[in-house]
């Protein structure tokens, strides 16, 4: 069934006079993974909470992603762990293709998208995972949808914000959690080029019907051109669709027209509408896909999180990349971590957010390294096949990175307990 996308909550204006601060008002901006899990656990905490979203609803894009290490003991923390392991996709495996369309491998140890098989991983698509969040948090938290932050003024006792319906509220902490293109970083931090690295390539994707008739599976096709990746393709939602992804290298990351969703399409369908396989058929049902998505690979380095009562949380703060496979957890894990620092602070935001990012920072930057080592990883493959002189492939140029080293990084956290277990929710 497709998930509704409807706002969960209309938005409400409430009068500065009517507002009680409970433990601190917080305002977050984005309601994707990091905004949300944040939301439930400031609200769990005692904290008056809102989310404000650009999009007129949650934003539908049921692309994969994964919940896997300590993210999973969020999951369980907030209670939502059997919830998402019914909405996962619980692949069986995958098949790698030539550029000609001849399977080369198979396997049903691992896919490129997931991970390990054998692990507890959960691969999820990143809509089911929001509207479990979101639902996770309860009517106690505000959502104002279709606005957005236009202003902050810091005014070292409190924060002023000017929303661009026009409207002005006060709050005591504002979170930019407003993704890689971060509106809020913007604002209180400066322009994005200073914190930007671009790593290999472009990503995009998109929903199609599971015209390959796929039985929880995915594909990969691998091409030789230099100017793309290939695509992957799995079937998803009890294979009623399939996610389309295909890479596209050597674009200028700067470049504003690529901000403009037809020049995106029209660049895929320039490059891809000549491949072999089922690529032109795929191609079709991108033009109308009502979740196209498409983004620079590319990662946020900052030297600090936070500013004055301005912090960032997940990839606003130190995207990683789809590359990395960790976007989701390090924002789960990341919430947690945030908002129990507020609650141990009693809402002192310059205690927590120092040691929000004294505790996690040495994860995050291990993982943000996951992400050359899988770009790496991938080039090496695409090289060993290149060579081989029956394009083989075989084990050595499977194009996933997912090894122990990948698992000792994502597993080397572990999640502090501020109190919440055992502890009754709301
Ligand atoms: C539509 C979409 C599709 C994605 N597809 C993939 C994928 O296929 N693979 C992958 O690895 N990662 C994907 N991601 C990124 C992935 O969700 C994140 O890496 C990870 O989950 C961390 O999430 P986040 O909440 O920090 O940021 P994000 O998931 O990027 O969410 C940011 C949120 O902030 C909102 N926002 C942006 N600007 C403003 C503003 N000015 N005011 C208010 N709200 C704003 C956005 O609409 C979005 O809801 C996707 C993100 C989105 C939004």
């Amino acid at each position: 069934m497709a998930p509704d996308t409807r706002p969960t909550r209309t938005a409400r204006r409430i009068p500065h006079s009517l507002e009680t601060p409970g433990r601190g008002r917080v305002l977050i901006s984005g309601a994707s993974v990091a905004g949300p899990a944040l939301a439930y656990w400031l609200h769990r905490y005692g904290f008056r909470v809102t989310v404000v979203e650009r999009a007129p609803a949650l934003r539908p894009g049921g692309q994969a992603i994964d919940v896997r290490g300590p993210a999973i003991e969020v999951a369980r923390r907030m209670g939502v762990l059997d919830e998402l392991r019914a909405h996962a996709t619980e692949l069986r495996g995958m098949s790698v293709l030539d550029e000609d369309g001849n399977d080369t491998h198979s396997t049903t140890d691992v896919t490129v998208s997931g991970g390990r098989l054998d692990r507890d991983d959960i691969e999820i698509l990143r809509d089911d995972l929001v509207r479990i969040l979101v639902r996770a948090g309860g009517p106690g938290i505000e959502y104002l949808f279709d606005d957005s932050i236009a202003r902050i003024d810091d005014c070292g006792d409190e924060i002023r914000v000017r929303f661009t319906g026009g409207h002005e509220r006060a709050f005591d902490i504002v979170v930019g959690a407003d993704g890689i293109h971060s509106h809020t970083r913007a604002l209180a931090f400066g322009p994005e080029e200073q914190f930007l690295r671009p790593l290999a390539g472009h990503l995009g994707v998109w929903t199609a019907p599971n015209i390959l008739d796929l039985d929880r599976w995915q594909i990969v096709y691998r091409t030789r051109d230099e100017q793309t990746w290939g695509s992957m393709v799995m079937s998803v939602r009890n294979n009623s669709e399939l996610r389309v992804y295909v890479g596209l290298n050597g674009l200028d990351h700067s470049d504003p027209a690529l901000r403009d969703p037809q020049v995106q399409k029209q660049l895929i369908a320039e490059r891809y509408a000549h491949m072999g396989w089922e690529i032109p058929r795929l191609l079709t049902y991108m033009w109308e896909a009502p979740d196209f998505h498409f983004d620079a690979g590319a990662q946020i380095h900052m030297d600090s999180w936070s500013t004055g009562r301005v912090v960032l949380l997940g990839d606003a703060g130190y995207c990683g990349s789809p590359a990395s496979g960790q976007g989701s957890s390090m924002a789960m894990v990341a919430a947690h971590v945030l908002a129990g620092q507020l609650k141990a602070a009693d809402g002192d935001h310059r205690r927590a957010f120092a040691a929000y990012e004294r505790e996690l920072r040495p994860w995050v930057t291990a993982n943000q390294a996951l992400a050359d080592r899988q770009i790496d990883r991938a080039e090496n493959a695409g090289n060993a096949e290149k060579s081989s002189e029956n394009s083989g492939g075989g084990e050595n140029s499977l194009p996933t990175f997912v090894d122990d080293d990948f698992y000792a990084v994502v597993d080397d956290f572990i999640l502090p307990d501020h109190g919440e277990q055992g502890a009754t929710a709301r």
